[in-house]
């Protein structure tokens, strides 16, 4: 991959707990915080603990089937967590087209307000 994709990022600290964050759900494999700049009044972002070689979703292999499954699981928790019962979003954004900034796969949870479709 580029530079932009290997090394660490922001995420290990905030997985260290080196940088402070909000965090609504946490076990053993994954890690849900708030966005620090929230585009819905519910938004979530769910991380593999352990990014493995998951810098994106376009780098997934059949090893990472069960983390990958699990993420998705979590988002479902937090969605129930935060008290949302009338739909929510789960977004994957993969790679620069996609606007992907932070190379640590992560999952946006979005909720509160009424989504739009497509999303642009
Ligand atoms: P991406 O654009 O890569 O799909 O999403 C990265 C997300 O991480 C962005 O929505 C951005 O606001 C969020 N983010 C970046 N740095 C931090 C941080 O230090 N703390 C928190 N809580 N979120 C962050």
């Amino acid at each position: 991959g580029s530079s932009e994709t290997r090394g660490p990022t922001i995420f290990d600290k905030i997985i260290s707990k080196e940088i402070p964050s909000s965090i609504v759900y946490e076990d053993e494999k994954v890690l849900a915080f708030r966005d620090i700049n929230p585009q819905a009044p519910v938004h979530v972002l769910v991380i593999p603990k352990l990014r493995n070689g998951l810098t994106q979703l376009g780098k997934a292999e059949t090893r990472h089937a069960e983390i990958l499954g699990h993420l998705l699981y979590v988002a479902k928790l937090v969605a129930e967590k935060e008290g949302i019962t009338d739909g929510f979003r789960v977004v994957i954004n993969n790679g620069p087209t996609a606007c992907q900034s932070v190379y640590h796969l992560h999952l946006h949870v979005l909720g509160g307000r009424q989504m739009k479709w497509p999303p642009g």
